[in-house]
């Protein structure tokens, strides 16, 4: 008797689930016609033009697929400010460095857990219930929320070769979240879980070593904090600093190819 209620209760479970993906799928195609008919391309596109230096090496596939993409994002996710008004500028920038993530992706599912992001002009004190209050420049949360400071984003779009991107460091975070508790092992590999693991725990290792012995390296240290922490970082560093990344860690730059189905040397800085 219980498991026929089981059953019952997972395939109830699963029509909902279609429904929910097919639902989402029908709207996705509804945005992107909608943008076909609208002027907002032409705003989207000084956007870029405007904050992101690497928008003019994008071949013309590329620029219409971060465009399109951007458009999307910004109608499925909430975008809510505190002390700061949402203008197109400050959307198409956020949405457009979240659209770089799902780049390669020829049918990205668009954060699916993600509801809202918040923005602050700079940097705002947390004060989270059961946290110690604490100065920030971003959050991800594992409820569907992304916290920005405007300025922080804006810098880091404009500095596209520092290896430093708030932006792009909280949304790696929701894609790690995807697959529950940031861990550094996002869902959607697209290689193999032991691949993925060794060689990350392995790069996430050294990194601690090089730390500890003062010696350089492409992937900043706050990268050692924990493995969620290494793979956001180590995503800001791919997509900003790949040619150096590429020879100073080819396994993990390789990895990384793999699961963002792009490779940044070739498409941003040709
Ligand atoms: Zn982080």
């Amino acid at each position: 008797m219980d498991i026929f209620f089981l059953i019952i209760v997972l395939i109830i479970l699963f029509i909902l689930i279609g429904i929910f993906v097919k639902r989402r799928s029908v709207k996705i195609q509804y945005i992107k016609m909608k943008l076909s008919k609208s002027e907002r391309k032409g705003i989207i596109e000084s956007v870029f033009h405007k904050n992101f230096l690497f928008y003019e090496h994008l071949n013309n596939t590329f620029k219409e697929k971060l465009i399109t993409d951007s458009y999307i994002l910004s109608e499925l996710i909430d975008i809510d400010s505190i002390g700061i008004k949402i203008t197109d500028e400050i959307k198409y920038t956020i949405f457009g460095l979240a659209g770089l993530l799902i780049l390669g992706d020829e049918n990205p599912n668009y954060f699916p857990n993600l509801t809202s992001v918040v923005v602050y002009p700079k940097m705002y004190i947390s004060d989270q219930k059961g946290q110690n209050k604490s100065v920030n420049l971003g959050e991800s949360w594992n409820f569907g929320v992304v916290v920005l400071s405007w300025c922080d984003v804006v810098n880091g779009a404009q500095n596209f070769s520092d290896g430093h991107n708030g932006a792009l460091h909280e949304f790696a975070h929701q894609l790690d979240q995807q697959s529950g508790q940031a861990d550094g092992i996002p869902a959607n590999l697209n290689t193999d879980y032991y691949t993925w693991k060794n060689t990350f725990d392995k790069e996430y290792n050294n990194l601690i070593k090089e730390m500890e012995n003062a010696e350089y390296d492409s992937i900043d240290f706050y990268g050692t904090t924990n493995k969620a922490e290494f793979f956001a970082v180590s995503t800001e560093t791919f997509f900003e600093k790949p040619a150096l990344m590429k020879a100073e860690h080819p396994e993990l730059y390789n990895l990384l190819v793999r699961y963002y189905k792009i490779d940044p040397e070739k498409i941003f800085f040709r």
